[in-house]
């Protein structure tokens, strides 16, 4: 982004800062202030993309966010937006699909500062090193976090959640044996590996027409406790606390400040709301049974990660 246009953001949040400041203040008195989960991909030095960060921009960012905000888990902000009333500015913070470069200092600085993390993976991406074709089709396949990666993340107290097999625009598949595979059998299949229950799903791509209603009944049954959006807006006290609308961690610190400090037009963000949930229920059990099966594992006896972690050893990621 151009340095005008940066500086032309900062004027207009300078300009706005007292609008923002009254709303701020209606917000905390009546513990009504939303929970805002942000959403990463890449945070790496080499082959700067869309989807990637620099290490240093991605420092300033967690500098501004930890001064400014509670950062803490999806559960927590579930709480706050279910309790009686949050007085608090809360922020959770997500990675999207598993890129291996996020192991070497990104993690690792979230854990050091006992930042707590959700992470979500595609198992094909991750499981079968195979590289995502937009990568592969910019002429840069990147490598994908290993298994091995996978379980010290874990064991270090981030969360590790589902983000389907092979990273597809679920909104268009209708086929209800492909969204169970993907959906279902793949979260399984990570739960086996992990050995624990995966609670939270993020869909690809994440915008409002990648969205999937199926997917969402199928996701409850399955006993998730939530599930992630991508197309921006943010979590108000009293609405669904299943459905968490996440924003883009924005690589340009001016323009994230801007949406973060309640620009007034967040407003206009229309929340998503699933209808027609209903799925065929013989199906998702059968496959729930096959790959029990396949794994060796009942997912029924696999235990929950801990209650709202908190990143704890950061000796487990070494
Ligand atoms: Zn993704």
């Amino acid at each position: 982004m151009s340095n005008w246009k940066t500086s032309l953001i900062q004027a207009y949040r300078l300009c706005t800062t007292p609008y923002r400041q009254f709303r701020w203040f209606n917000m905390a008195r009546k513990g009504q202030v939303p929970a805002i989960v942000l959403f990463y991909h890449r945070v790496a030095d080499d082959h700067p993309n869309d989807w990637t960060m620099s290490r240093k921009d991605f420092k300033n960012q967690i500098d501004w966010l930890q001064n400014n905000f509670d950062i803490v888990s999806l559960e927590e902000c579930q709480h706050r937006i279910i309790g009686s009333g949050n007085h608090r500015p809360t922020l959770s913070i997500t990675f999207d699909d598993g890129y291996a470069e996020n192991c070497e200092y990104a993690l690792p600085m979230l854990v050091e500062r006992r930042i707590p993390a959700t992470y979500f993976v595609t198992t094909d991406h991750t499981f079968k090193q195979q590289p995502f074709p937009h990568d592969v089709k910019a002429g840069c396949p990147l490598p994908a976090n290993t298994i091995e990666s996978l379980l010290a993340l874990d064991r270090a107290g981030i969360e590790i959640g589902a983000h389907t097999r092979t990273h597809p625009d679920l909104g268009s598949i209708t086929d209800e044996r492909v969204l169970v595979d993907e959906v279902v059998a793949a979260s399984i299949e990570l739960e086996a590996v992990l050995k624990r229950r995966v609670r939270y799903f993020a869909f690809p791509y994440g915008q409002t027409a990648n969205l999937n209603a199926k997917v969402f009944g199928m996701l409850r049954e399955m006993g998730f406790l939530g599930v992630c959006s991508a197309y921006g807006g943010w979590n108000e006290v009293g609405g669904d606390p299943f459905h968490l609308q996440r924003m883009h961690g924005d690589p340009n610190i001016e323009r994230m400040k801007n949406w973060l400090t309640y620009d007034p037009r967040i407003q206009s963000v229309e929340r998503y709301i699933p209808r027609d949930e209903l799925f065929d229920r013989e199906l998702l059990q059968e496959t729930v049974r096959a790959t029990d099966e396949r794994s060796k594992l009942s997912r029924m006896t696999l235990p929950f990660p801990a209650t709202d972690p908190i990143p704890q050893s950061p000796n487990a990621l070494q």
